[in-house]
């Protein structure tokens, strides 16, 4: 490494140990941090050091503490930060004051989180650059009754989005004109207490679209690549549940063109470090509808099929390092190529017959699936663990990988049978449930699939 040597992990579960695990394999320090509910989290052991953050604070104002997360960086002499997702991952504000210290943010420059931080400003990014959007306002709107004219003009159905939205919240669905106010004041409600912004925007609703997305990566030497698609359609509540990559069904042609309309938006934006461009797509139709400037969730399943490590891609970018021949042992687009199919799945602490409702407690029993084939990616997942109902209840991630589809299939399947985890409920049977739907095998599936099929939640 080159001007990195010691990593503050900005955040918490599952990707901190993913992200400490990468600093580990290059040779870097790692510092956690860890709320009070927190004190007995794997992500603290994992660490070489880890202190205490925001006592006086929530549990999850402690992870969004800038000033006490920056303090401590500069107090323990590190190098940079790494967000993950979620929390602090898109901050302006704390990107900013990192890069007022001297100290490295794990990811885009400024700019970057601008453009993209909010969803009107990266669909106007989006425009400039070329891009196809899905028909919508013209910024923000201000009143319901734009609601209603945009309705009149464009006829319905209509989706009323939030303006800082993410993990599908503050998004109402409108059928018809009289269901206008009521989906309205939902939507600004739910904005406002989840996001602290009651901003919100409308789009043309697409039906049964697929929700395709391209990994991209950049470096500060001007080097921009796709490391293709996932395709992240089978969605509950506007959330993913079960990931893959490449996606089943798409047609080479079609593959081309959303790695070639990422490229031409990240191309635009000079973007740096790893991104995600969101389209939906609709027949022979896509449109643009976000950039995540940041590592996803679903990030494994890339990992699996190209090869290419997209963590230790962000730390070696964030330290100046070329993509080509530094980072990835090739020298151009063209060299890249996927091999096989991968699957993740997100095993989450929620109960599919109280609605999915959060569960929290001890984790009285624990088996973890392994064998060929089988990734995991874990926070909390052993004996004993307690599950505090302060934070995101993804536990696991299964990912799993083989050069045909139905034989990743086949090992997802198995491995969803081998786990098992006892004192708490989860959502496996439903993952299961999923992952040997008939429309699941043959992947073509919309937006709409869980919806769909209701004998999912049996
Ligand atoms: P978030 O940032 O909250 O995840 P996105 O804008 O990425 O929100 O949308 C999440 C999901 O909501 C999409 O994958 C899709 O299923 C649905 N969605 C969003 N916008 C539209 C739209 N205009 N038409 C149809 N579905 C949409």
């Amino acid at each position: 490494m080159n001007r990195i040597n010691k990593v503050l992990i900005a955040n918490r579960g599952e990707i901190a140990i993913r992200i400490i695990r990468a600093c580990q394999e290059v040779g870097i320090q790692t510092v956690a941090i860890y709320s009070k509910e927190d004190v007995g989290s794997l992500h603290r052991q994992k660490a070489d050091e880890s202190y205490l953050i925001g006592e006086s604070l929530s549990p999850t104002d402690a992870y969004l503490d800038i000033e006490g997360i920056i303090s401590l960086a500069k107090a323990k002499h590190v190098d940079a930060i790494h967000p993950g997702y979620g929390f602090l991952s898109e901050n302006e504000t704390f990107a900013r004051r990192c890069q007022e210290e001297g100290i490295i943010f794990v990811g885009p420059e400024l700019k970057h989180l601008d453009m993209f931080g909010n969803k009107t400003r990266a669909r106007e990014t989006a425009l400039a650059a070329g891009l196809r959007v899905v028909p919508g306002s013209e910024g923000k709107i201000s009143s319901l009754d734009e609601v209603l004219a945009f309705g009149e003009e464009h006829g319905y159905p209509l989706i009323i989005k939030a303006v800082s939205g993410g993990g599908g919240k503050g998004m109402r669905i409108v059928q018809a004109s009289e269901d206008v106010p009521e989906a309205y004041e939902r939507a600004r409600s739910e904005a406002l207490t989840s996001f602290g912004n009651d901003e919100l925007y409308i789009e043309r609703y697409i039906t049964n679209p697929k929700h395709i997305e391209v990994q991209i990566l950049g470096d500060t030497h001007g080097n921009i690549i796709h490391l293709y698609e996932r395709d992240c359609s089978i969605q509950r509540r506007h959330q993913k549940v079960v990931e893959v990559a490449p996606s089943f069904s798409l047609s080479d042609d079609m593959r081309q063109q959303l790695a070639g309309a990422a490229i031409q938006l990240m191309e635009y934006a000079e973007y740096v470090n790893a991104g995600t461009v969101e389209f939906l797509v609709s027949g022979d139709e896509f449109f643009f509808i976000e950039v995540n400037p940041r590592i996803q969730v679903e990030h494994t399943i890339t990992e699996l099929i190209t090869g290419v490590d997209l963590v230790k891609a962000q730390l070696l970018i964030a330290d100046g390092q070329n993509l080509f021949g530094e980072i990835i042992s090739i020298n151009s687009q063209e060299e890249i190529t996927t091999n096989g199919y991968a699957i993740q799945c997100r095993i989450t602490t929620e109960d599919p017959q109280n609605n999915f409702a959060p569960d929290s407690g001890t984790i009285i029993g624990y088996h973890s699936p392994g064998g060929a084939g089988v990734r995991l990616d874990a926070g909390d997942a052993y004996g004993g663990a307690v599950i505090t109902p302060y934070y995101d209840s993804l536990l696991v991630k299964i990912s799993t990988y083989a050069t045909t589809k139905d034989g990743t299939i086949d090992k997802m399947r198995r491995a969803l049978d081998e786990i098992s985890i006892v004192g708490l409920k989860t959502n496996i049977r439903f993952l299961q449930n999923i992952i040997q739907h008939p429309t699941f095998i043959v992947g073509d599936y919309s937006t709409t699939f869980i919806d769909d099929n209701q004998e999912l939640f049996d």
